[in-house]
């Protein structure tokens, strides 16, 4: 069942992210996301999750959500479902004006069913949050986009 739980964390003006290169997690302050930093190991760019992921395989959600250093939601949908196609708008959005304190994956539940299995999805869309690898709550049918917000910890 959904969990309404709120849980209120003290506003963190830093982010880790991982380096796509050398692995190394970075520390990067939030107002500097917008002028591309650098790994502090291998000086490649740290590449800042600004749209939707698509996740098509068991290895993509290990890579991009379970071990992603930011918190990742996962929208479990299908192209069919219309409650679905009115979130994707909201997310895509929501993926690039929070870009660094949140990311989004996208799991295509008629392609990835073993994906939608392993997660217990019961009804599309259903959004599932992760924080270091875990799933902290998850969030089922289409909700408006203040909704949404709170779900994410974005407002
Ligand atoms: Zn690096």
């Amino acid at each position: 069942m959904v969990s309404t739980r709120f849980i209120r964390e003290k506003m963190n003006n830093t982010i880790l992210l991982k380096c796509r290169n050398c692995g190394t997690k970075n520390r990067v302050q939030l107002d500097k996301l917008p002028s591309m930093p650098l790994c502090g190991k291998c000086s490649a760019k740290l590449v800042v999750p600004d749209r939707p992921v698509e996740i098509l395989s068991e290895q993509d959600m290990a890579a991009e959500v379970l071990e992603e250093t930011i918190p990742t939601a996962v929208d479990f949908w299908a192209p069919w479902c219309g409650p679905c196609r009115m979130m994707g708008p909201l997310l895509d959005e929501i993926a690039g004006i929070y870009a660094g304190r949140v990311k989004i994956s996208k799991v295509n539940s008629d392609e990835n069913p073993t994906l939608a299995a392993r997660y217990s999805i019961q009804g599309i869309p259903t959004l599932i949050l992760f924080r270091d690898g875990k799933e902290i709550d998850r969030l089922i049918g289409a909700a408006p986009r203040d909704r949404v917000l709170k779900f994410l910890r974005l407002m």
